[in-house]
């Protein structure tokens, strides 16, 4: 028995959410689940339909990307994944998909405002949009650098992977990330009900303005701060 068993069933589980939440139609979209002490990850075989997937398709590679376990050819987008694991040493899972709200700001090229509490219940900053890939990138090792597309838009904004865990690229659509594969899956859900809050809320007044401070403070605080209140104690 294979010994990533448990890794391709996180893995498995995740990608299957997908559909299920109505985040990617036929085989638009990946997970992948990370295995620090091991050095490898989980990811979806390239042009599976998800009807059609098994955990056992899942495929194992190492952070070069190299398959490490798996008859199937892993998911196109493997070497963006690999660049994310090895630069973020703290995420655990990365999700990407196509979804209609996400893209549509990605191709609009546009930053998306943090405009209510919704927003701020999760992060306090706009969701970031990286720039478009040059040509010498799509021309060069492109799935790799779109790993650097998303690094560098990160440092260039000094914002903290650790806070944001999503990103639009340019003309392209959006990666989350989280602790687990299934955090990453929750937030690419969470990304694309902000997108579409936010296309709403601009439709209607496009001169709506950003969340106030006091309240981008009071909500990301309650759930997240030192004094968190949100939930329950366990
Ligand atoms: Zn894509």
């Amino acid at each position: 028995m294979s010994k990533y068993k448990e890794l391709k069933r996180q893995c498995y589980e995740a990608n299957m959410h997908l559909p299920q939440l109505e985040l990617v139609i036929y085989t638009f979209g990946n997970v992948s689940a990370v295995d620090r002490q091991e050095a490898v990850f989980a990811i979806k075989p390239s042009g599976v339909d998800y009807q059609q997937l098994k955990p056992e398709d899942i495929v194992i590679v190492d952070f070069d990307a190299r398959v490490v376990e798996g008859r199937m050819r892993p998911s196109s987008d493997t070497k963006t994944h690999a660049f994310l694991y090895k630069a973020w040493e703290r995420i655990g899972g990365i999700c990407h998909t196509h979804s209609t709200y996400a893209v549509s700001w990605a191709q609009a090229q546009r930053d998306i405002p943090i405009l209510g509490t919704t927003h701020a219940d999760h992060f306090t900053q706009d969701v970031p949009c990286a720039p478009p890939m040059a040509d010498e990138l799509i021309q060069g090792d492109y799935e790799h650098m779109t790993g650097q597309q998303i690094i560098d838009c990160f440092a260039e904004k000094k914002l903290s992977y650790e806070e944001v865990e999503m990103v639009l690229l340019g003309n392209h659509g959006p990666f989350t990330w989280g602790k687990s594969a299934e955090k990453a899956v929750y937030n690419s859900k969470v990304l694309e009900e902000l997108a579409r809050m936010a296309y709403l809320t601009l439709q209607i007044n496009p001169e709506a303005p950003r969340l106030k401070e006091a309240l981008i403070r009071k909500h990301y605080d309650r759930k997240h701060g030192q004094n968190a209140y949100y939930g329950q104690e366990y």
